[in-house]
């Protein structure tokens, strides 16, 4: 299959009907031995030291990778992306422009995914059939997601890197779902993690330091049971068809959207406290000021740049953050806990 290239989650099901294989820009420059030298590249080229490490980043993968096909989301992800897209065809490479309707309405997600179906040359029908072939590597991801919440025998890091991976199924769903039912077979074989664990939240875009992030916290007595964005991009509301699946997927909406979704896990998860990611020169940056008036919960508001690691200051914040918590956790009584999610 002919390679394609995806600046965040899209409908995979009508690229891959379309005979490309979706590959997420983002998981190949997180997974660099070096990911720092592919923002050198974007900033060699002119990019600004203050744009956000992400768009630079992609634009180095899409250098370095020889990938010429490139879908970018325009409208419902990030609007950098419309000066990337513009880069990108300057370099020669054929970036096709990808938007999500303003609102999760049936009928203009359906007008959308046959726009995008006539660009690549397949339909609707053929997606759907994909669709249904992807079905089951989404269930067993979202049973990890249930294995890390309600049996609490996976851990933060591994429920972040399968569901953040769903958005290209690592290149190949049947391999992906193979390594997934293993995961889960280890799982079943594991003493869950302590109950007086505390249970965070982590809510935002995937951080870039990712990988160091969750074993820290884990490290210190608390652990993620909810990955908010992750868990979206493995469409855990599926509906009825491809327009239904992709008005449900709460990412690309407004922020009230999301935070439906996140009000309602935090309570079935019995969050502790929140970590709300941003990322630097991020607009996203400013939904803080949103979730700190809708979340009654304990939030500490982390950022990163192009540090692919935990710095000590970052360091510090959490486990004061998490201090914080053990401490205050015994005043959280359940009632009074439900009633403030409620809020
Ligand atoms: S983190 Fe923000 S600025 Fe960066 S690519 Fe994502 S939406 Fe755009």
């Amino acid at each position: 299959m002919k390679k394609i290239g995806i600046t965040t989650t899209v409908p995979v099901e009508v690229l891959i009907a379309a005979g490309y294989q979706p590959i997420d820009l983002n998981n190949i420059l997180v997974s660099d031995p070096n990911p720092g030298r592919l923002i050198t590249i974007a900033e060699r080229a002119g990019f600004p030291l203050n744009c956000c490490s992400w768009i630079k980043g992609i634009y180095g993968v899409c250098m370095d990778s020889g990938i010429q096909d490139i879908i970018c989301v325009t409208t419902g992800d990030c609007s950098n992306t419309i000066m990337l897209m513009e880069t990108l065809k300057l370099k020669g490479l054929n970036a096709i422009p990808f938007a999500y309707p303003d609102s999760p309405d049936h009928y203009l997600m359906q007008h959308t995914l046959e726009g995008l179906a006539t660009t690549l040359g397949t339909t609707l029908e053929a997606a759907n059939k994909v669709r249904d072939e992807l079905q089951s590597a989404r269930d067993i991801v979202l049973k990890l997601d249930e294995l890390t919440w309600r049996e609490n025998t996976a851990s933060g890091w591994e429920n972040h890197l399968w569901l953040v991976s769903a958005s290209d199924f690592n290149q190949d769903f049947h391999k992906y779902r193979q390594e997934l039912l293993n995961l889960l077979q280890d799982c079943s074989q594991r003493q869950p993690h302590p109950t007086e664990q505390l249970r965070l939240a982590y809510i935002g875009v995937p951080s870039v330091y990712a990988r160091e992030l969750y074993p820290f916290i884990e490290k210190h007595g608390a652990r993620v049971v909810f990955n908010e964005v992750q868990r979206q991009f493995a469409m855990p509301e599926p509906g009825q068809s491809l327009a239904e699946q992709y008005s449900s997927y709460t990412y690309p909406y407004s922020i009230h959207e999301r935070l439906r979704d996140i009000k309602a896990e935090l309570l079935q998860r019995q969050i502790n406290g929140v970590i709300h990611y941003v990322q630097a020169f991020c607009h996203r940056g400013i939904g803080d000021i949103i979730f700190r008036d809708a979340i009654d919960l304990p939030i500490l508001t982390l950022e990163g740049n192009d540090d692919f690691f935990l710095n000590s200051h970052i360091k510090t914040r959490i486990e004061a953050f998490l201090d914080m918590l053990q401490r205050s956790r015994s005043f959280l009584r359940k009632d009074k806990y439900s009633q403030a999610l409620k809020k």
